[in-house]
């Protein structure tokens, strides 16, 4: 499985990427904490992120999507990743669409954390008192200033990818402002229902129309809960629920076998009976 999970800082990617990793035993791979890891080695690409990071500002394209390529090709990375805060702008996505291509893999599923920008403060201020309660280092960019800065660098730069990710039919959408322990509950719902993974109580008998017609529903209420304040935005949100929903009501073995249309007929047929 290989999946994007997208949304701004204090939304929660990396909690529900351990959770992901936890249950279907697959690898995260987040820009943000390969690029720690090379500013605490001093490795030449840490001494060149480090200000920037520092700042809040965006790495060069080239450096992340040098990681992260690298990355993919790593042997534990063979049964599937968890992309988190990569692609973070257009050019990074469509990088990563070709990248993927030559190396002969395919992308499953963009989730989308959809939040209330005005409880990302709050998050990340918690996020930074816990670490240091814990006696850990506490994030230099994780002060309100910075967030600001990463935050309107997400809207100019990162949203867009919701509309990219749309139009490509990967975008699921989920309500971030759940308790964690729902999001995940929606996440692992949403991705059994396109066939990227079976829940665990349905793996042997569940048939795919049923847990697919739940995922359209979850990414529904998610806009419903969470409306774009924007104009622009809530043609976004539309976007971002339609094909989720429609990529959900498409049985999974259908899409794979090429063979939707007969499948849909069947399925509209059922339903015209009910
Ligand atoms: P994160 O842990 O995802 O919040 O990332 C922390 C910081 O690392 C960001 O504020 C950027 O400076 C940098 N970074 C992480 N991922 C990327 C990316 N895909 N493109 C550019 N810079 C990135």
């Amino acid at each position: 499985m290989r999946l994007i999970l997208l949304g701004p800082p204090g939304s929660g990617k990396g909690t529900q990427a351990q959770r992901l990793v936890q249950r279907y035993g697959i690898v995260q791979l987040s820009t943000g904490e390969l690029l720690r890891a090379a500013v605490a080695a001093q490795t030449p690409v840490g001494l060149r992120a480090k200000d920037i990071m520092a700042a809040g500002g965006l790495v060069p394209d080239e450096i992340v999507i040098g990681i992260i390529s690298d990355r993919i090709d790593q042997p534990d990375a063979a049964k599937g990743f968890i992309l988190d805060g990569f692609p973070r702008t257009v050019p990074q996505a469509a990088a990563l669409d070709e990248l993927l291509k030559k190396k002969h893999l395919k992308l499953d599923a963009v989730i989308e954390l959809r939040v209330n920008e005005s409880a990302l403060l709050e998050r990340v201020e918690t996020r930074a008192a816990e670490m240091r309660a814990r006696g850990e280092e506490v994030r230099v960019d994780d002060t309100p200033e910075v967030l600001t800065r990463r935050l309107a660098s997400y809207r100019s730069l990162t949203e867009p990818l919701i509309h990219y990710y749309s139009e490509r039919r990967k975008l699921l959408t989920v309500d971030g402002m759940m308790t964690i322990e729902h999001v995940t509950r929606e996440i692992n719902r949403i991705l059994a229902a396109i066939g990227a993974a079976k829940p665990k109580a349905a793996r042997k008998s569940a048939p795919a129309k049923r847990a697919a017609t739940g995922a359209g529903t979850a990414s529904r209420s998610a806009s419903k809960k969470m409306p774009r304040k924007t104009k622009k935005g809530a043609t976004a949100a539309r976007m971002a629920a339609k094909p989720a929903s429609r990529a959900a009501n498409r049985p999974a073995k259908a899409r794979e076998a090429g063979t939707v249309k007969k499948v849909t007929k069947k399925v509209t047929k059922k339903r015209a009976k009910q």
